[in-house]
């Protein structure tokens, strides 16, 4: 286990590469690159640096691609589902879902759920019994379409038996359990709430969901979605040490690395910001980046009016970024692939799945500096 003080030295270190990074790429990463080429010619295959290697992809896509050999063949370790617990219900009692769960275990590919889940866990006509469970927003009313209150008791016992249910239908491979809020909806304003941000509220909830999850699983962790409105770390309520990072930046750009802090008139340095800022909180061997490299329907949503488009993937700025990742000490990193799938593939051919499991397996092998 890494202790705090020997975490902030490695952090600290970490975030001077990260500077460097932004400020001279060829200068900082760039020479640990070269030295990563030349030892892992003299290598045998060692393992890969970054244990998760994944994608997050939704039924329709599993119903139309064969996703299972597609990602053996990339050498992926890991495929997600997402996006609702409403929407894998049904569709984990389909023979498509059967046949997709054994392919999975024939090639050794993980499974798991990425969900944006709070509407779910807290069924919405119960807001007719007691709205004081769901959000109050700035106005002092009860909202009923997202989240709920974490200071109602009622709300938050019904999100984990609700937990329970879910997670013994949808049984990670990994232990790793993705039962996030709303997709980026804020969390709730009542007088009990106010002082803690949408982080720590989310922080608060997701210990209680934590020990739900362990009364099934005693090694069961939870991912602490940093998203949008919980980009920011939690300062005021600490997370269960298993509760982990995910940390997910949507708001990126692709034509340039997330390492470059000047990208997007200094955008790229202020998520950076909030990554090693999490991770001075969570501990990073744990955290998992969620990216958006291959997430074509990010893409798809970017055009007026949406179509799908060919992915802009590029080979450079995505092998940066997993160098970025990993002298942070992240082993875990995944992306959204959504809407690849048969449709994508007749339109554009193949996607750049073979590239993006060879960074995945080859960056960091021997450079990332190890965590002491
Ligand atoms: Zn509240």
């Amino acid at each position: 286990m890494v202790d705090r003080q020997s975490r902030r030295v490695f952090l600290r270190r970490a975030a001077a590469s990260v500077v460097a990074a932004g400020l001279a790429p060829h200068h900082a990463l760039g020479a640990r690159r070269e030295s990563m080429t030349a030892d892992t010619r003299s290598t045998d295959q060692p393992k890969p640096f970054f244990k998760t290697r994944g994608v997050v992809i939704v039924p329709d896509d599993i119903r139309t691609w064969n996703w299972p050999d597609q990602a053996a063949k990339a050498g992926l370790s890991t495929i997600a589902t997402h996006p609702f617990p409403r929407d894998l219900e049904p569709f984990v009692k389909t023979d498509t879902w059967h046949a997709f769960w054994q392919d999975c275990q024939r090639l050794g590919i993980q499974v798991e759920h990425e969900l944006h889940a709070m509407a779910d866990l807290l069924p919405r006509d119960l807001y007719q019994k007691d709205p004081s469970m769901f959000p109050m927003d700035d106005k002092g009313r009860r909202l009923r379409s997202y989240n709920l209150c974490v200071h109602s008791k009622a709300a938050v016992e019904t999100v984990c038996e609700n937990l329970t249910r879910y997670a013994k239908l949808l049984r990670p491979t990994t232990g790793r359990h993705f039962y996030w809020i709303d997709d980026g909806k804020p969390m709730c304003r009542c007088p009990k709430c106010r002082d803690l941000s949408d982080t720590d509220q989310a922080v608060l909830l997701e210990n209680h969901m934590l020990d739900a999850l362990r009364k099934l699983d005693p090694k069961a962790s939870l991912a602490h979605l940093a998203y949008l409105n919980t980009i920011e770390p939690p300062k005021q309520i600490k997370p269960n040490p298993g509760v982990f990072l995910e940390w997910a930046p949507i708001s990126r750009r692709f034509d340039a690395s997330i390492a470059r802090r000047d990208a997007g008139d200094g955008h790229h340095g202020k998520l950076l910001d909030t990554l090693t800022a999490n991770l001075d909180v969570f501990d990073p061997s744990h955290a998992q980046v969620l990216d958006y490299w291959l997430d074509e329907s990010l893409f798809y949503r970017a055009q007026k009016p949406p179509r799908l488009v060919k992915i802009p993937w590029n080979r450079d700025v995505f092998r940066k970024d997993l160098e970025l990742y990993a002298g942070l000490g992240i082993r875990h990193v995944t992306t959204f692939a959504v809407k690849v799938n048969a449709q994508y593939v007749k339109q554009f051919g193949e996607p750049p799945l073979d590239e993006y499991g060879q960074g995945l397996r080859e960056v960091g092998r021997s450079t990332a500096p190890s965590p002491p």
